[in-house]
């Protein structure tokens, strides 16, 4: 756990700075993983004003409500800021002690236990946990206002040895974001308190730029069902130009995806390059998942319900590679709707690699599950789909179907919907449909399959799936892992 603790001074000399055009904000590679901050904002008592402190306070983190993508949210209840904080040995700085996990706010003589120091008006103190994307994690944050000074609610200009709570709290509150001290451009988080009582421009650009970061890298525009060949590899942007900040700089490609619909998504990156890390976020970049090392491998999945609306999807690797090989390199992306399984990457006859999203499984419940084991009473179906290569859809092309048995015996099914005995000759391979090719190709491959009287009580199955074009027969894109299943006896 990192500690840190962020001080406003009060009574600079006002200089007249011209504002520079660029935003100057600062931060130290800190923020809340989400973007909705809960604060217990129940202190006693109230201004000479007649203002509630709890109401002050909260009327500054509606401020940074109304003008950043940051939601903080209120809770009326009190609960002590210096719970679990004490005075340390050297009795500066960093209180003892590790906090409650609750960010809380109160007037108090010492920050909790520890010397105020010199004409410092309130602290905040912050706990952080190692994070994503070179930030680490705030996991509390609480406001300690000095009751040694004295305190009002006003607006506008400084009043000659009266603090306006109000500001301070919108000061101490950009700490609890993950902002640093501005000086060189007007703003609330100037390290003196000024007669600015309202959040300005670089304030809020800094808390946009950790709550609602710009896409500053190109996006790569995803939809459902696609399968997508890609590179992490130079000149793709890395995280920390992403974020506009923090310390990983390892690649990412971003990819953008829409929902019309709530959907169900299964998201797979695969390499032998690279550790694949797969990260989800909502449109602003909060984060809202991610993978990494899928079932013992170096591979990343996610499988999820999303609503309808406008996602980032990063295909990420480590900075510096862990415990799998490789941090840039050729990889595979496929977004299924999750409706059937995903037959592995796709595959080719000629070694030339399309964009195949091959998609497969066999059911006894009518798709409810997919199986690999059935009893012999089961009444088995088999169904597959293709999603065609862009470059491929609307082309003439074959559709095929090859099973293999457990005995090592080999069948296509044909156009007429029968199953031939199948030579091993591809040239001879007869397609299960021929023409033009759809985006999305679905084949019910059998119906109604029994292993009770059909003998095959006992056998065990695999069911490849692929197609070519017309215009390059020799080369048959198919999904590299089958369709497996077995019929018990
Ligand atoms: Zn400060």
């Amino acid at each position: 756990m990192k500690r840190q603790f962020r001080r406003v001074l009060p009574w600079a000399v006002a200089a007249a700075v011209a504002l520079p055009s660029a935003f100057a904000f600062t931060t130290f590679g800190k923020r809340w993983p989400t973007t909705s901050i809960t604060f217990y904002t129940g202190m006693p008592g109230k201004s000479p004003a007649g203002l509630t402190w709890s109401s002050a306070f909260q009327q500054a983190m509606q401020q940074w409500n109304d003008k950043t993508n940051v939601k903080f949210v209120a809770n009326d209840s009190f609960v002590d800021p210096c719970a679990q904080y004490s005075r340390s040995q050297s009795g500066t700085d960093f209180p003892a002690g590790t906090g409650n996990l609750i960010n809380s706010i109160d007037f108090r003589s010492t920050v909790c236990g520890n010397d105020f120091g010199n004409s410092v008006l309130a602290i905040t103190l912050s706990n952080s946990v190692a994070g994503n994307f070179g930030f680490a994690n705030f996991v509390e944050t609480d406001i300690v206002f000095n009751d040694r000074q004295t305190w009002d609610v006003y607006d506008s200009a400084r009043k000659f040895g009266i603090n306006d709570f109000r500001r301070v709290a919108l000061h101490e509150l950009g700490h609890a974001l993950g902002l640093g001290h501005e000086s060189s451009v007007e703003a609330i988080m100037a390290p003196r308190i000024t007669d600015l009582d309202q959040l300005q421009a670089d304030d809020i650009a800094g808390a946009d730029s950790l709550y609602a970061p710009q896409d500053l890298c190109p996006l790569i525009d995803l939809a459902p069902n696609r399968l997508v060949r890609n590179k992490l590899d130079l000149p793709d942007c890395r995280v920390n130009q992403l974020f506009g900040s923090g310390s990983d700089n390892s690649f990412v490609d971003v990819y953008r995806l829409k929902l019309t619909a709530t959907t169900r998504l299964v998201f797979d990156m695969r390499s032998s390059e690279l550790d694949s890390v797969l990260v989800l976020t909502d449109a602003k970049y909060s984060q809202l998942d991610i993978a990494d090392d899928y079932a013992g491998t170096c591979n990343a999945r996610l499988d999820r319900t999303l609503a309808a609306g406008e996602y980032r999807l990063l295909a990420n690797t480590y900075a510096v590679p862990r415990k799998c090989v490789g941090n840039k390199g050729s990889y595979t992306l496929s977004i299924s709707d999750g409706k059937l399984p995903t037959l592995g990457d796709s595959a080719t006859t000629s070694g030339s690699a399309a964009a195949v999203l091959v998609t497969g499984g066999a059911t006894a419940d009518g798709g409810r599950t997919y199986k690999t084991a059935f009893a012999a009473t089961d009444s088995i179906a088999v169904d597959a789909g293709i999603a065609v290569d862009p470059e491929h859809v609307g082309l003439a092309g074959k559709l095929f179907v090859l099973v293999q048995l457990g005995d090592g015996s080999r069948f296509v099914k044909t156009a007429t919907g029968d199953f031939a005995p199948f030579s091993g000759n591809l040239a001879q391979l007869q397609p299960a449909r021929s023409g033009p090719l759809a985006a999305q190709e679905s084949l019910s491959i059998v119906k109604d399959l029994r292993g009770a009287g059909a003998g095959l009580a006992g056998q065990s199955f695999a069911v490849y799936v692929g197609y070519a074009i017309d215009s390059q027969p020799q080369s048959i894109h198919y999904g590299s892992e089958p369709i497996r299943f077995s019929i018990n006896r």
